[in-house]
């Protein structure tokens, strides 16, 4: 049996994430999306103060659930970021706390390393936690990863060289905040992404430099930043996993594998932050028609539905279904079972469905969609990107297909 009652302390959380959305996001989502490289700091303050979060540092989802109950932090995780999605896509990025950089960590740390870099994000001012995987010559293909951690001579520090892009969070993790970044480099640049392993890199140690801003096409109140890498020292310690390079041929492949489980863990996130834009988007179309009197005519036989209606049902009709495929994925990792192929089916659904819904959105709506006088265009450019960071669609989709198939990533490129 399927039990879709919301469980009280789950239900406690969203409302709070609804609040919060309503509230404080929405009206400052466009000033933001006009102001890029401002940071909302009414917003990050208030939520790192625990104010809107009912004594919680960040998302009022971090450790709620705890001794009530059946563990639910990934689903609450899921549902609290589709609310705050709702409210602003770009300010949700924003939220001061572990982001990709804790992901990674969690997955891969040693207990000593969670408490050694975790503990920070529950106690001082406000930080944040970016990983830093991309390259100029390495998105997709990650065996790519031209960044270097070479050892030093006494054995006791990692140095590293490189450039990495489009770092999510990457200004606050690496220079405004005492963050840290996670930067995934190689030990060895011939054994492909075997050599590949992730590196803490404390905010502000000497050679990470952030170089640039880019400027966007949504998601505009979120910082994304060019890191670059230049004999930058950090200690042995600070790298996640063993620094051992698996042998030719060898199936075990530690170092990938820890990427590839931060990402099981980051994509349920993604995909829920996508579904909120959606929702959003849905919502202000079926007001508007309403306003309009012409409201959705649930119940027709389909050949009395006008195009519109049709339009409208469909639009629905993906979102839920995205949004199942993502509480499905989520689930799974409460239980501690493996959800690579649930990560990578909620993320592909919910980035097309969510690029989709908003075109059809501003189609429906016409110069009003159009029009910055509202947000529907806003969410229009704040949607795709679901479709591309963490594995773009057509990535997340080989993953389902070697999975469902059986073929390796070499038998199926
Ligand atoms: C706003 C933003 C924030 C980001 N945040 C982060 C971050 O925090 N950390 C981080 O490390 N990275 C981040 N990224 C980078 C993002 O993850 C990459 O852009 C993405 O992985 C794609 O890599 P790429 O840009 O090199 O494109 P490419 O890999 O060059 O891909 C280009 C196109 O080719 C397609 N393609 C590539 N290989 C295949 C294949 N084998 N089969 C079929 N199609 C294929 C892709 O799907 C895509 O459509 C961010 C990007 C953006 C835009």
């Amino acid at each position: 049996m399927i039990d879709f009652e919301q469980p009280e302390v789950l239900a406690r959380q969203v409302k709070l994430a609804q609040t919060i959305a309503v509230e404080v996001m929405r009206p400052i989502a466009r000033y933001y999306d006009e102001h890029e490289h401002d940071r909302p700091w009414e917003y990050i303050n208030a939520m790192w103060s625990g104010q809107l979060t009912g004594g919680t540092r960040g998302r009022p989802s971090a450790a709620a659930g705890e001794g009530e109950g059946p563990i639910l932090r990934s689903v609450i995780g899921v549902c609290v970021t589709e609310a705050l999605a709702w409210g602003d896509a770009g300010i949700n990025l924003s939220t001061p706390g572990q982001g990709l950089g804790g992901a990674a960590i969690q997955a891969v740390g040693t207990p000593d390393q969670k408490q050694r870099f975790l503990t920070r994000f529950s106690e001082g001012e406000p930080k944040w936690g970016a990983m830093a995987m991309t390259e100029p010559q390495a998105g997709s293909d990650t065996a790519r990863i031209a960044t270097t951690a070479k050892l030093s001579e006494d054995g006791t520090e990692w140095i590293l060289n490189g450039e990495k892009i489009f770092v999510t969070g990457g200004l606050m993790a690496a220079k405004e905040s005492p963050g840290l970044v996670v930067v995934w480099a190689t030990v060895d640049p011939t054994a492909g992404r075997a050599g590949m392993k992730g590196f803490v890199v404390e905010s502000a140690t000497p050679g990470m430099t952030v170089v640039r801003l880019e400027k966007k096409h949504g998601i505009r109140a979120s910082d994304t930043a060019a890191i670059s890498f230049q004999d930058c020292h950090i200690p042995y310690d600070n790298i996640l996993g063993s620094a051992e390079v698996a042998k030719p041929g060898s199936t075990s492949n530690k170092g990938f594998q820890g990427a590839m489980k931060t990402f099981d863990a980051t994509r349920p996130g993604v995909a829920a932050g996508a579904i909120g834009i959606g929702r959003a988007s849905l919502e202000f179309v079926k007001e508007s028609l309403e306003k309009q009197g012409r409201p959705i005519r649930y119940g027709l036989p389909y050949s009395q539905l006008t195009v519109v209606e049709r339009d409208v049902m469909r639009m629905e009709g993906q979102l839920r279904a995205a949004w199942l495929l993502v509480l499905r994925a989520a689930w799974l990792m409460d239980q501690d079972l493996p959800n690579t192929t649930e990560a990578s089916m909620c993320k592909v659904k919910a980035g097309e469905a969510v690029t989709w819904i908003t075109h059809k959105a501003v189609e429906i709506l016409g110069p009003d969609g159009y029009s910055c006088k509202n947000l529907v265009e806003k969410w229009m450019r704040d949607a795709k990107i679901n479709d591309l960071y963490e594995g773009t669609g057509q990535i997340n989709r080989l993953i389902v297909a070697r999975r469902l198939l059986g073929y390796s990533s070499k038998e199926l490129q």
